[in-house]
């Protein structure tokens, strides 16, 4: 038996259906089998095959599409109703056929995305582990290099760790590397935490990336650092990573490495928010841990980026479709 409702087919209107009902999908938006026709897929990445310490991001998309049902159709503080500018659909799982043989993991993710971007489709996936970057922006980054508006406690710029080229701790070295990101056109914010060595994130420097520490962060603040995003990345196409980890554990005790001393929700929606007019082509919301995460609270706080996030990204997916201009 199903049970549909008359009225906005395409969505599950709160005002005409509970959001704690129904199998939850991303914002309660519909399954997608197909990404043509999707202006904006929503994609989870159930991988953890790169994490180097505390495991369990492969149950992200999980925990965040259940959280994400309790978001609704507009963003208050900004009036963008991304729903309404653009066709979203969940995408499902770009899930591992192999998920224990890492090359072949990040090339099975690599394929699947290669399959959203031919159909036209902007990517916004869920880990799943910061690794999945590098395959996504290998998808997603073939006409040449993009931009990049990281939002991390870690640069993930290291090299090869216990034998490994790849893991969560190094995608933007190997996407520089392979010619995907410009370096001098990636930002990279909310960076602390202990070391293993003083000058561990040296590839971000000496490769041109603007670091910003999360001293100077909280020194200047959320509008400057926009500011200074915008100035970083300009007017090309630029891709948005956010891990979960830059919020402080206060907010996000559900992930792998977590850090002490880091941003609040507030300054996160307001950072991500102010990104607006960025022309972004992609991004993704990774390291959220659900069996670290008592509460919810970490994967509830990810559905809100997530959704932060959609809303700067749709209105630039309509404008590069010429179909409707973001809401002042
Ligand atoms: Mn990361
Ligand atoms: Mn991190």
């Amino acid at each position: 038996m199903i049970k549909k409702i008359k009225r906005y087919p395409e969505l599950a209107d709160p005002q005409l259906r509970p959001r704690y009902s129904g199998i939850a999908t991303f914002f309660r938006l519909p399954l997608a089998e197909q990404a043509a026709g999707v202006d904006i897929g929503i994609i989870g990445v159930p991988f953890d095959g790169g994490v180097t310490n505390r495991t369990g991001a492969r149950h992200g998309p999980r925990g965040v599409r259940e959280q994400s049902t309790l978001i609704r159709r507009f963003n208050q503080a900004t009036g963008v109703g991304p729903f309404d500018l653009v066709a979203v659909a969940d995408l499902g799982d770009a899930w591992l056929e192999q998920p224990y043989e890492l090359v072949g993991a990040l090339n099975e993710i690599q394929a699947f995305f290669a399959q959203v971007h031919a159909a036209g489709t902007v990517p916004l996936s869920v880990g799943g582990d910061h690794s999945i970057s590098l395959p996504i922006l290998r998808a997603i980054a073939q006409d040449g290099p993009v931009g990049m508006v990281h939002i991390d406690a870690h640069c993930d710029t290291g090299d090869d760790y216990l034998g490994s080229r790849f893991h969560h701790g190094a995608p933007f070295r190997r996407a520089v590397e392979e010619g995907l990101l410009d370096p001098a056109r990636v930002i990279q914010i909310g960076i602390r935490g202990s070391v293993n060595h003083p000058d561990m994130w040296k590839f971000s420097h000496d490769a041109g990336m603007r670091v910003v520490y999360m001293e100077e962060f909280t020194d200047k603040g959320w509008r400057w650092a926009a500011e200074e995003a915008r100035r970083i990345v300009g007017t090309g196409r630029t891709y948005l990573s956010f891990d979960i980890d830059s919020l402080d554990p206060v907010y996000a005790p559900g992930t792998g490495t977590p850090e002490a001393g880091g941003l609040t929700m507030v300054e996160a929606q307001r950072l991500v928010r102010a990104l607006a007019g960025i022309d972004f082509i992609g991004g993704d919301v990774v390291e959220v841990s659900p069996p670290f995460d008592s509460s919810g609270l970490t994967a509830q706080n990810a559905a809100t980026i997530l959704f932060e996030s959609l809303c700067i990204l749709a209105p630039a997916a309509a404008k590069r479709k010429g179909t409707a201009a973001a809401p002042g």
